[in-house]
């Protein structure tokens, strides 16, 4: 027997209460209430693997900037976030970090980075 799961789209502002049909397999067979084929694609892959990107901050070694900012490089699946944020506090970063590198690499062995946001200088 199919059965409806209803989601929020969050690919725009207007936060489309999309429902999606999964078959007893747990295949997607359907996919309805959304405005735009985004809506579509969003709402099958947080059903099949729902993830996150991970907008967080580091702790550095440089006492005159003790936080920098970063995010990962792609989602993590929500399973693994809390794995990760402990993972990321156990770190302190060292000066120098460029924008946009990587500082942490396959954290927690999810194959996802985390890279920075900011710069750290020496
Ligand atoms: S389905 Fe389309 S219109 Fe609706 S929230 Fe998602 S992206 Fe926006």
């Amino acid at each position: 027997m199919a059965k409806e799961t209803e989601l929020i789209c969050i690919m725009c502002p207007l936060a489309c209460r999309v429902t999606v049909t999964i078959d007893d397999e747990g295949n997607v067979t359907g996919v309805t209430n959304h405005l735009c084929k985004e809506g579509e694609k969003y709402a099958i892959a947080e059903y099949k693997f729902p993830g996150r990107v991970l907008t967080t901050t580091l702790l550095t070694d440089d006492a005159s900037q003790p936080l920098l900012p970063a995010r990962s490089s792609k989602p993590i699946p929500k399973t693994r976030l809390m794995d990760v944020m402990y993972s990321l506090s156990t770190i302190r970063v060292k000066p120098p970090v460029k924008m946009a590198q990587v500082v942490v690499p396959n954290v927690a062995g999810t194959e996802v980075d985390i890279v920075s946001t900011d710069e750290l200088p020496e």
